[in-house]
Formats: structure tokens, C-alpha cells, sequence
């Protein structure tokens, strides 16, 4: 008898990768459900949302998706006492489980055939994996064509400059992407001596070597970037593009395993008029300090509008995202004297999390302050609500130039040089989206997107479209 066919998804631990490579593995399996698709899991080297009541909920409901924990690997002390930033932590970690993930792939081998491998783009070094096992390797993008377009080009920049574009102060022109300033460039490729450029730097080469990359974008979203990638254009010449799978957007469509009530937000936002509150939420890891969570606060009581606000304690230390387990915040030490009584009538602040999805989608939800994390962008375009391009980390810079002056669905938050966003700039900024020809202008282009979202993932969509391809290849043995 045949072996049952599977395919393998590494994804790299925070949960915004896990859960965008989760939802590709049961997107896969809508379209073949006789897949078995199975989940290779790194022990993260920080927690900062809890993945198990996902995994759990994920396991409960759907059989044909088998979680596989790798074993934990222990950090040599020169990097957990040494280290600056979670990219170069996870690389770190990812590197000390590449023994684990062959055997894991080497013991699912036993079992089932394989069709493919597909890893997150911070898991590059399991390609060499995969090909060792002569299993087709693909690599997956939790982020937009933009960041894909950089990611391509950062061996062709590494070669045309060696200094760190982080002292460089200069445009870069990536085809396909607008010309985007040195220092909006994602934060790992800033520093050409750090451990994660390194490790980003061999990953865009390792990409060019796979059997596909697939991106969680469509096309109307992002064309004129897709098409560059496509022709081959972020390359350097003599290396050819992969083909590109477009299948997004995928978002999550229940996190699970929370709280059975209606959470408090909710019953909140029942009671604003449509379309009135903007809702401010940071990501999973976003932080800021007591000084700009109090400039938040007067920009907010200033601009007159309703809000919902999702507030974390600020960072510790010198973390500037969230590394650790998170407290609940004290809102009467953090924010302005009297805020939350003179604001009672038009705000709601929520400590930590909020259920973010269901929020964008309520109908009194008008404009979301974005911290420009891919999944919450994609959120945003699905639930057609405009946003305040507010970037912390990673490559939300260049996300905000794409979201701004790409796309158009976005208007800019302006920061000062240490990064500070100032009372004023919120409170104009906010009024503008809420209140505004541009604001209106970006209200309508994502709701165009909304639709053309929905057309991508509907039958003969160009999504829809690209993950029958995808599957197809895989029938076919094609790599
Ligand atoms: N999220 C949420 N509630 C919060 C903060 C974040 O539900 O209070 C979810 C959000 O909906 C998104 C994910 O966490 O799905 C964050 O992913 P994203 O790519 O936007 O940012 P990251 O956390 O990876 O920086």
C-alpha cells in the first residue's frame, strides 16, 4: 500500500510566524484533504505570547495537522547574556535545531512520503535538509512582496557597499519597491557586523536555491512588487527566480483556546457609533516607554476622538520589544493623571492583549494605529479599516513606506530622530485619519482591497489560483 502523503511545515518560533505557517498548513489542506501536514516545532528562546492554547485548539479540531516538538536546545551563555536582539536569538536557536529537524524529517519519512518541505525564511538552513533527503524545499514569507523584494536584493546591496546601511544616509532603490531611506530598511539588515545579517544574508541565498517561495500577499495588493520579483528583477543576474506562489491573504481565522465570554472590548465597541473608534494595538512584542505612553495619552484626549487602546508595561532594561512574559500593566502609575476618568465616555484602554481581528472587523471600528507587523496589515485590508503607520521593529519601516506610498492605505506617523512620536503628531495624525479628504482617500482604496481580497482567495481568484499550482507541483513531483 502506498504511504499516506504529508507535507512539513518549519516555522520559526514568535507567534505571528507560527500562526501565519499554521494557517497555510490548513489552508493546504482545504484544497487536498487527504494531505497529512505536519508541524515541526522550535522551543522559542523568549515567550512572549503563549503558543499553547493555539497549538492546542489547532490539534483539537483538526486531525490531519500533527504537531512535532523538537527537543530544547540549550544557548551558549555568550549569546543569552550577550545578545541585543530576538532575530539573532531565534537564528541562534533555529541553527542548534538543524540536527533535530533532520531527524524529525528523517522519523516522518518513515511513515509517510514526504511531498514538501516548507520553511519559514528564517529557517533557511533546513534546505540543506531537505535536499540531503531529497525532499523538495520551498520557503515561506510571513510578510509582504515589499520585505520579499528586499530580503532578494540585500546580497546585491552587500556587494555594492561595505558599510552598514545603518550609517549610510541614502535612498535604496529595490526594483519593484519606492525608493526607501538606509534606515528604513528592515532593522537586522542594518548592521552588516550582526549575527542576523549574517544569518538573513545566507538565508536570501539559500531562498534562490528552493523549489518556490510562497508569500502571504495577492496580487492586487502588491502587483507592480510582484511583478518585479517575478521578472527576476531583485536578483543579481546570474541567479534565476524561483517561482513565486502568492496566496494571501491568510489570516487567522480563530486564535482559540481564550476566553468563552465576550471580552469586555467588544460589549465596549457595541455601544460606539459605526465607523467612530480608532483603535490603537502594537503586535505581539511592541513596547513603549512611560514618557510616550503619556504623549499618547494627550494626543488622544486632544484629538477628541473615540479610542480603544491596547497598553503593555513599558520595556525593561534596554529591550525594546516584548522578550519576556508580560505583566498586566498599572494604568493609574503609567498614564496621565485623571486620563482614564476625563476619557471614560469615548475610551476604552485594555491591558496587553486584545482580540484583534474581531475588533478590526466590529462595525464601530473606523482607523487602526498600526504598528505595521505584516498580520495586522493584512487584518486591517480584510476588515477594510485605514491605518496610522506607526513601525517599532523588524521590517515595519519598510512596511510603512510600501503601506504609505505604494499602496495608499495608510498615512504616516512621523517620529523624531530617537524614534519618539510626540503629542501633537498623534493627536493631528489621528484627526486626519478620522477626519480628513486624505483620510477619506485611504478609506476608500482599502476598501477596493477589501473585496479584491476576497475575490484572491475565492474559486479562480488569483490566490486561490496560485495555491492549486502550488499543490499541482507537488502531484506532479515537480521541483
Ligand atoms: N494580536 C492580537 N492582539 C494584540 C496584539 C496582537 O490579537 O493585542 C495579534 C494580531 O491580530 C496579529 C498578531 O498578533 O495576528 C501580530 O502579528 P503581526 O505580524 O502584526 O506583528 P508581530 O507581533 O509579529 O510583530
Amino acid at each position: 500500500m502506498d504511504a499516506i502523503q504529508a507535507i512539513v511545515l518549519y516555522p520559526s518560533p514568535p507567534i505571528g510566524h507560527l500562526v501565519s505557517m499554521v494557517e497555510l498548513g490548513k489552508l493546504i489542506l482545504t484544497h487536498h484533504p487527504s494531505l497529512s501536514i505536519h508541524i515541526i516545532l522550535a522551543t522559542p528562546p523568549y515567550r512572549a505570547d503563549d503558543t499553547a492554547p493555539y497549538i492546542a485548539s489547532v490539534s483539537a479540531t483538526t486531525s490531519s495537522i500533527i504537531f512535532h516538538r523538537l527537543p530544547t536546545v540549550s544557548l551558549p551563555p555568550s549569546i543569552t547574556s550577550g545578545t541585543r536582539n530576538h532575530e539573532t536569538l531565534t537564528f541562534e536557536v533555529l541553527r542548534l535545531n538543524n540536527p533535530h529537524v533532520h531527524q524529525a524529517l528523517l522519523s516522518i519519512s518513515n511513515s509517510f512520503t514526504v511531498q514538501a518541505f516548507i520553511m519559514d525564511f528564517f529557517c533557511g538552513l533546513g534546505l540543506s535538509v531537505a535536499t540531503d533527503l531529497n525532499i523538495p524545499g520551498y520557503f515561506y514569507l510571513t510578510s509582504g512582496a515589499g520585505f520579499l523584494a528586499s530580503f532578494l536584493y540585500l546580497p546585491t546591496i552587500h556587494k555594492n557597499t561595505d558599510k552598514s546601511l545603518k550609517d549610510l544616509d541614502t535612498l535604496i532603490c529595490i526594483p519593484g519597491v519606492p525608493p526607501v531611506h538606509s534606515l528604513d530598511m528592515p532593522k537586522p539588515f542594518l548592521e552588516r557586523n550582526d549575527k542576523a545579517y549574517e544569518c538573513f544574508l545566507d538565508n536570501s541565498t539559500h531562498s534562490t536555491r528552493s523549489a518556490g517561495i510562497i508569500i502571504n500577499t495577492f496580487e492586487s495588493l502588491e502587483p507592480r512588487t510582484i511583478r518585479a520579483l517575478s521578472d527576476g528583477l531583485c536578483l543579481p543576474d546570474d541567479i534565476t527566480m524561483p517561482p513565486i506562489y502568492c496566496i494571501g491573504p491568510l489570516i487567522i481565522s480563530q486564535r482559540g483556546g481564550g476566553r468563552a465570554d465576550v471580552p469586555e472590548c467588544l460589549t465596549w465597541l457595541d455601544s460606539q457609533p459605526s465607523g467612530s473608534v480608532v483603535f490603537l494595538c502594537f503586535g505581539s512584542l511592541g513596547l513603549f516607554t512611560k514618557e510616550q505612553l503619556e504623549e499618547i495619552a494627550v494626543g488622544l484626549e486632544r484629538s477628541g476622538q473615540r479610542f480603544l487602546w491596547v497598553v503593555r508595561n513599558p520595556p525593561s532594561h534596554n529591550q525594546s520589544v516584548a522578550i519576556a512574559g508580560q505583566v498586566d500593566p498599572d494604568l493609574d502609575y503609567l498614564l496621565p493623571d485623571g486620563f482614564l476618568d476625563r476619557t471614560k465616555d469615548r475610551g476604552l484602554v485594555v491591558k496587553s492583549w486584545a482580540p484583534q481581528v474581531e475588533v478590526l472587523n466590529h462595525d464601530s471600528v473606523g482607523g487602526f494605529v498600526c504598528h505595521c507587523g505584516w498580520n495586522s496589515i493584512l487584518e486591517a485590508v480584510c476588515a477594510g479599516v485605514p491605518m496610522l503607520a506607526w513601525p517599532l521593529y523588524a521590517e515595519q519601516r519598510l512596511n510603512r513606506v510600501v503601506l504609505v506610498e505604494e499602496i495608499k492605505i495608510a498615512l504616516p506617523v512621523n517620529e523624531s530622530k530617537s524614534g519618539f512620536v510626540s503629542a501633537n503628531e498623534v493627536e493631528n495624525r489621528v484627526r486626519e485619519l478620522m477626519n480628513s479628504e486624505e483620510g477619506e482617500s485611504i478609506r476608500k482604496k482599502i476598501e477596493v482591497l477589501r473585496s479584491e481580497a476576497n475575490a484572491a482567495v475565492s474559486e479562480g481568484g488569483t490566490s486561490n489560483v496560485a495555491l492549486v499550482k502550488l499543490v499541482e507541483s507537488w502531484n506532479q513531483g515537480m521541483v
